[in-house]
């Protein structure tokens, strides 16, 4: 998965980027860049790592320019190697381009083949690069009429900020399947793919950006188009309210929080459980944990504590320690568990080998009497071909048994999700407007022929 940011027309474009970028670290870890530009030409830094340890200062200084695009990654498309880091930039008979996408194209594979056999040279693995090309290859003169020409010819997911020499242009898909939201700040403006960026640069919050819609900015100007009609239905990821942005965010017109904590007060309306305490995974299954307290009337304590300064690899004791990969990460807290009836609340499993350590763990070190699963969100079916990072149908649990042999095999008393009815506690009937196909299988584009 990715994060996005664009600033235009301010003095600290590269500064402001680099802030936004930290707030949305938790969007991709593995490798970020910026692109800015001054009015003449493009400066670019991108580098593996995490934001703080690759923008440095001295990196900083040598992003000059009131516009900035950055971006960080987790790699969905595209093995990580540098020459997939984005933003990805390109030189073309229209001068300097560069651009940062959060999302994944569907049809990505087809559009590069097509590209390949009209002589397009390909410098990375990425989807994205596929944008770039048709753009290049547009009859079209002006920037934002080659971008739209492109886009009606990509399927997917994508929020897209492109800069220029002289211009920023922002899109997102008609379906928007990603967050996007448009800021301001000191008269400049500012796009993020969640608000939580926008609160720590102290940019005020104006709209989300539409489905279909495109932002150019120039000469200090924003302007408004249609690239694409509005889509019937649209179809906003619901996982990102499970389990993917910040719950300081407000995305999608709503806060994470609250939702968070909606799914957590459903679930125990459908799936009680008899127990002492109610304690969250942290941090994602904090929020729902709240909720299903609430609900239940059965206490809220901190059962699990979290070390939160674990780097990207840490090195294993050479006598192997059991569940070390969990253990370095979670610590069970006895006095909360000690023969109790653990109600264990997290917002999703996905392989389930998370699920069954955190079990084992909870009774063998933590005492719990019994452990009773709680999952706000339903079981999770199929990949996702919008940009997040599932596994293949084969590494899904929940693709393969039932739920009764899931919960053997995470070794719980009992074991309970939310439905998908339950996902849409906040108002009836806007299932229509989201995303839930890992959830249901109900893709709402073609799916990539390449899959498990
Ligand atoms: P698993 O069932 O694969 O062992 O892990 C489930 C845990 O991973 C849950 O606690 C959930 O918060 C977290 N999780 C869910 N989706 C993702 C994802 O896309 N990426 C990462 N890194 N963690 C995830
Ligand atoms: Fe979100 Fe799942 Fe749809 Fe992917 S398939 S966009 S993760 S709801
Ligand atoms: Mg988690």
């Amino acid at each position: 998965m990715c994060g996005v940011v664009g600033i235009y027309n301010h003095p600290e474009a590269a500064n402001l980027a680099y802030l936004c970028l930290y707030a949305l670290q938790h969007r991709g870890q593995e490798s970020g860049g910026i692109v800015t530009s001054d009015g003449g030409e493009l400066h670019s830094f991108r580098s593996m790592g995490l934001i703080p340890d690759i923008i440095t200062p001295q990196v900083l200084e040598t992003l000059p320019g009131k516009m900035a695009v950055g971006h960080v990654r987790y790699s969905t498309t595209g093995e990580s190697r540098l020459q997939n880091v984005q933003p990805i930039s390109m030189d073309f008979a229209g001068g300097q381009l560069a651009l940062g996408h959060n999302g994944n194209l569907t049809n990505a594979r087809i559009l590069r083949e097509m590209l390949e056999k009209s002589g397009s040279v390909f410098q990375s693995t990425m989807d994205t690069e596929v944008l770039l090309h048709l753009i290049a290859k547009s009859s079209k003169s002006h920037l934002p009429d080659r971008i739209a020409e492109a886009l009606l010819q990509a399927v997917g997911a994508y929020c897209l900020v492109f800069v220029s020499k002289n211009q920023m242009i922002v899109a997102r898909d008609p379906k928007g399947f990603r967050p996007l939201l448009l800021g301001k700040l000191d008269g400049g403006f500012v796009v993020v793919s969640e608000s939580c960026a926008l609160d720590l640069i102290g940019a005020t919050l104006i709209r989300e950006v539409d489905p279909g819609e495109m932002l150019i900015f120039q000469e200090g100007e924003m302007r408004s188009v249609r690239f694409a009609l509005p889509e019937k239905r649209e179809n906003r990821c619901i996982f990102e309210f499970i389990y993917f942005a910040r719950p300081d965010s407000h995305i999608f017109g709503r806060d994470v929080y609250q939702m968070r904590k909606g799914f957590g007060r459903q679930l125990a309306k459908e799936q009680p459980a008899e127990g002492d305490v109610v304690i969250p995974v942290p941090d994602s299954g904090v929020p729902a944990a709240i909720g299903y307290s609430e609900v239940s009337g059965i206490p809220f304590q901190m059962g699990l504590i979290r070390n939160h300064y674990i780097g990207r690899t840490f090195i294993e004791p050479e006598q192997k320690i059991r569940d070390f990969g969990v253990k370095i990460k979670l610590n069970p807290v006895r006095e909360v568990l000690n023969g109790k009836r653990v109600v264990v609340v997290d917002d999703s499993i996905v392989r389930g080998t998370t699920a069954r350590k955190i079990v084992k763990m909870l009774r063998e070190i933590g005492g719990a009497k019994e452990v009773h699963l709680r999952v706000s969100s339903p079981p999770t079916l199929g990949p996702c071909f919008y940009g997040m990072d599932t596994p293949t149908r084969k590494e899904l649990i929940a693709a393969n048994k039932s739920v009764e042999e899931i919960r053997q095999f995470v070794g719980a008393d009992s074991l309970g999700y939310l439905s998908e009815a339950g996902l849409y506690w906040f108002e009836k009937g806007l299932a229509e407007s989201f995303c839930d196909a890992c959830f249901t299988g109900k893709y709402p584009t073609p799916v990539p022929d390449a899959h498990d």
